[in-house]
């Protein structure tokens, strides 16, 4: 799914690692199922990105996570409004 999405976004030439994090290193106040965390950190110099996540990825998540890698200037809400449209 994300080899897909990596052509679309014309990301091929980028490393994507996954990286599972277990629910005890995420600390917050709401109930367990609204409670997760999906994160991204890149190196823009190496084309490298990590996807954090401590629960199972969607493919929402996944385009929203690399929308991110190639606009590392917009803002949350442009990212979500792209993730929107690019699922349609
Ligand atoms: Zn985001």
């Amino acid at each position: 799914m994300i080899d897909k999405w990596l052509k679309k976004l014309e990301l091929t030439d980028w490393t994507i690692t996954l990286e599972s994090l277990n629910n005890e290193q995420v600390v917050c106040d709401c109930p367990p199922e609204d409670c997760y965390f999906i994160g991204v950190k890149y190196d823009l110099d190496n084309k490298h990105a990590i996807i954090y996540h401590d629960r199972d990825l969607t493919e929402e998540d996944i385009v929203h996570e690399l929308l991110h890698v190639k606009n590392p200037f917009w803002s949350e809400d442009q990212v979500n409004i792209e993730t929107e449209k690019l699922l349609k």
